[in-house]
């Protein structure tokens, strides 16, 4: 069984207790952190010791995705030296943009490592894979698969269809829907719950969460986008909702 918790899911910047980008993706041998935007660390801290997480993915490395990194070392840093039994905590993520990736890299609480669209990680049962998606930055569609479940998590990213075969059938599917049709710009960083709908159903995917919300966007215009567009089963984020992925299913 594998369960995924939502720590944070504010695009760009936080509102008020509403972090940016985290996921705690949870298996029976392993507590996965997908992102560590600003905000997550605290509500990390009401579910367990942030230092026993076995891993951290960041999906690139925009601060709404990475910012609590730092504050995340200085806890290591301070419960090593008050004594607590402390182990570096492997970081996988992309190799770009430098300039950004080194202000964190010297960090010896974390051992970074780099993955790429080839890159596939076992940890035992659990397989996770990436899909670079179309965003400024190097940055990816994060996937796990465990025991015939599927989640996939997109990160940021603009409209793509060709992402359809990485989301196939996945149980829980959670998407960056920052973006809105009635603010349509030339060049968009993110997504519309438009653009979703069309992906969502093409990719037999059986439950949608429409993630990394604007807060200066009212919530109610992205509900009333995607309630427009027809029946579809489209979730919005609550932080501490926790999605239970097992055997085909998600509760
Ligand atoms: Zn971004």
């Amino acid at each position: 069984m594998m369960r995924v918790q939502i720590l944070g899911y504010s695009g760009g910047f936080p509102a008020a207790k509403r972090p940016t980008s985290g996921y705690l993706l949870k298996t029976k041998n392993h507590n996965i952190l997908i992102d560590c935007g600003s905000g997550v660390l605290s509500e990390l801290t009401r579910i367990m010791d942030p230092e026993n997480i076995d891993a951290i993915i960041l999906t690139h490395w925009h601060q709404d995705h990475i910012s609590d990194l730092g504050v995340f070392g200085y806890l290591m840093q301070m419960k090593k030296a008050d004594g607590f039994d402390i182990h570096s905590i492997p970081v996988y993520c992309p190799a770009e943009p430098q300039i950004i990736r080194v202000r964190y890299e010297n960090d010896p609480n974390f051992s970074f490592h780099t993955y790429s669209s080839d890159t596939i990680i076992d940890w035992g049962d659990l397989h996770v894979s990436f899909y670079k998606t179309i965003h400024p930055v190097e940055c990816y569609a994060v996937r796990a698969d465990y025991f015939g479940s599927r989640f996939v998590y997109t990160s940021d990213t603009s409209y793509d269809p060709m992402i359809i075969d990485f989301v196939r059938d996945s149980n829980l599917l959670i998407v960056d829907a920052g973006a809105l049709e009635s603010h349509r710009k030339e060049k968009m960083l993110h997504s519309t719950p438009t653009e979703w709908r069309d992906i969502y159903l093409k990719s037999g995917s059986k439950r949608v969460v429409l993630s990394h919300l604007i807060p200066y966007y009212d919530v109610s215009d992205t509900v009333a986008e995607a309630a427009a567009l027809g029946i579809w089963h489209f979730e919005l984020p609550k932080i501490g909702e926790e999605y239970i992925v097992s055997g085909g299913q998600v509760t």
